[in-house]
């Protein structure tokens, strides 16, 4: 009989069992079975993970930055020796593939290297003689404790992402992973312990809205970084800024790609199946949505793109020949068979079904094979929502302009992108459509971790994004020093000219 996994918190440097009660379901999306459960934190648990945070908080902060980063350096060694270690405990929470995880943790690593070079990134701005006898200086300050809420689609990047930059700049924080895959969030705390970050600087608390909702209301928390869907960041940044709170909060997306008649054919379908169906869809920057422009450039997308799907091969997630595994759990496999059912009777046609795949073996796993809807409209409900399962829809246009319109006016603006030969074209096509991240022949413009990540409109809320230089801004709060120490020093104290009054108000011309 196998044995189901309890899973707890991560607090002041212990793991700590839940005490609210409740609980969670942590599925094994291959099999269908519940591998673990999760505790779910009530106020007081997720207010006593607040507690140990500011209470360790100015400790750090007085470390200077070289000593800090030190700890994220050690932690990059640490996680290492178990990555595939952790890849799989990743893949078998979630159902990605491993590759797919370990995608997924290099991803989150990337950012932990970024926030590394922190001495370098925390120094401020400084002018010399801004007037007479005056200096000017900036400091970036640590904002206190900051909570970072994260989505399940990536466990290890998403946590990553937002607390090692946010710890780097001296903060502390409180970890609230998804509950549906919290085993990597809580073992990356652990680690970083490992790596010698004190007690408190970091906490895992597992859980659903009570804990959020704790979080957003607790005055001790000074800003909140949230990743999910539409609905909730919208509710996470209008509670947060309401309270005073920094927040980011990245939601939704439905990300398109467009195929111009010149652009390399071959080349634009390999890089949908990938970006369309890899990791079952479930990627904020899956592109969604294909816009071939021309009838000629449409017939021959299709006939090809039909042709790949066809032979992608669904998958247990720890098989290696596997294109991707299954959806995370029963909830998603029947909301996106639902949208399935809407486009077919919205009128799109549904050229590829993947529903009645059923995996030898594994027949209770939540799979899905790729569907492809082709004569998708703008009007239609899986044209205008996010679907988040293997479900590629085909927007036939006649030229580039209404290419252009359809990401632009999309309620959603995380990526976009566009294949084509034409540079001209590429280059009016990023310097118009209204997304946030472009990719020019590449079909998932995430940008490196030194540059900034950030959807537009409904899928990103605040102004700052993720890592790159909006990390350091948005963990940090600028403090501007004027200083004079000319009085009765300096030049006229060296000429025994007079000494400048303390009671004038500096003027900077
Ligand atoms: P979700 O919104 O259901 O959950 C995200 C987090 O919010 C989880 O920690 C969850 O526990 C919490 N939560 C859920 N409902 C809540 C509520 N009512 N009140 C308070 N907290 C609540 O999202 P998900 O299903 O875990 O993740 C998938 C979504 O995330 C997709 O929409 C995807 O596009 C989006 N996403 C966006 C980005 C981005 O950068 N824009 C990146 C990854 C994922």
């Amino acid at each position: 009989m196998s044995t189901i996994r309890e899973l707890g918190h991560f607090v002041d440097g212990k793991s700590v069992e839940g005490a609210s009660g409740h609980f969670g379901q942590v599925y094994d999306p291959n099999t269908g079975a519940v591998q673990a459960r999760v505790a779910l934190a009530d106020q007081a648990e997720t207010e006593a993970a607040i507690a140990s945070a500011q209470a360790a908080q100015p400790g750090w902060a007085a470390w200077n930055p070289q000593r800090r980063a030190r700890v994220l350096l050690k932690f990059l060694q640490l996680i290492e020796s178990e990555r595939d270690e952790l890849a799989k405990l990743l893949s078998s929470e979630h159902g990605k593939t491993l590759a797919d995880a370990q995608g997924d943790i290099q991803r989150g690593l990337e950012v932990v290297e970024f926030a590394a070079g922190i001495p370098h990134l925390l120094k401020g701005e400084f002018t010399g003689s801004a007037g007479t006898g005056i200096d000017t200086h900036s400091l970036r300050q640590p904002l206190g404790v900051v909570a970072g809420i994260s989505p399940f689609n990536f466990p290890a990047m998403v946590p990553l992402w937002q607390l090692a930059p946010s710890i780097a700049c001296g903060n502390a924080f409180v970890l609230k992973p998804s509950e549906r895959d919290p085993s990597v969030p809580l073992r990356i705390a652990e680690l970083f312990l490992e790596a010698g970050l004190p007690p408190g600087v970091l906490n895992v608390v597992n859980g659903a809205h009570t804990a959020v909702n704790t979080l957003l209301a607790d005055p001790r928390v000074a800003a909140v970084g949230f990743v999910g869907s539409t609905p909730v960041a919208e509710h996470v940044y209008q509670t947060a800024s309401a309270g005073g709170k920094r927040a980011q909060c990245f939601g939704g997306a439905k990300n398109h790609m467009v195929i111009m008649p010149d652009a390399d054919l071959d080349a634009a379908v390999e890089a949908l199946l990938g970006a369309g169906y890899g990791s079952a869809g479930e990627r904020c920057m899956a592109i969604s949505v294909a816009v071939p422009v021309g009838k000629a450039t449409g017939d021959a997308l299709v006939a090809k793109l039909l042709e790949r799907a066809k032979s992608l091969k669904v998958g247990h997630s720890f098989d290696e020949s596997a294109d991707y595994g299954p959806l995370i759990g029963p909830d998603a496999l029947e909301r996106v068979r639902g949208y399935i059912d809407v486009g077919v009777q919205e009128g799109a046609q549904l050229v590829l079904d993947g529903r009645g795949l059923s995996l030898a073996g594994h027949e209770n796993g939540f799979f899905l094979g790729p569907c492809l809807f082709d004569h998708v409209t703008a009007q239609m409900r899986i044209y205008r929502e996010e679907i988040f399962g293997p479900v590629l829809s085909v927007v036939r246009v006649d030229d580039y302009e209404s290419a252009l319109r359809l990401p632009s006016e999309h309620e959603f603006g995380n990526g976009v992108s566009i294949f084509t030969r034409s540079g001209d074209v590429a280059r009016d096509f990023t310097d118009r459509v209204q997304v946030g991240m472009v990719g020019v022949n590449v079909a998932i413009p995430v940008p490196v971790s030194y540059h900034v990540f950030g959807g537009w409109k409904r899928s990103g809320f605040g102004d700052l994004g993720q890592h790159g230089p909006d990390s350091i801004r948005f963990n940090t709060k600028t403090k501007t020093v004027t200083s004079r120490w000319s009085e009765g020093g300096g030049a006229a104290a060296r000429t025994g000219g007079p000494a400048a009054s303390s009671f004038v108000i500096p003027t900077m011309q």
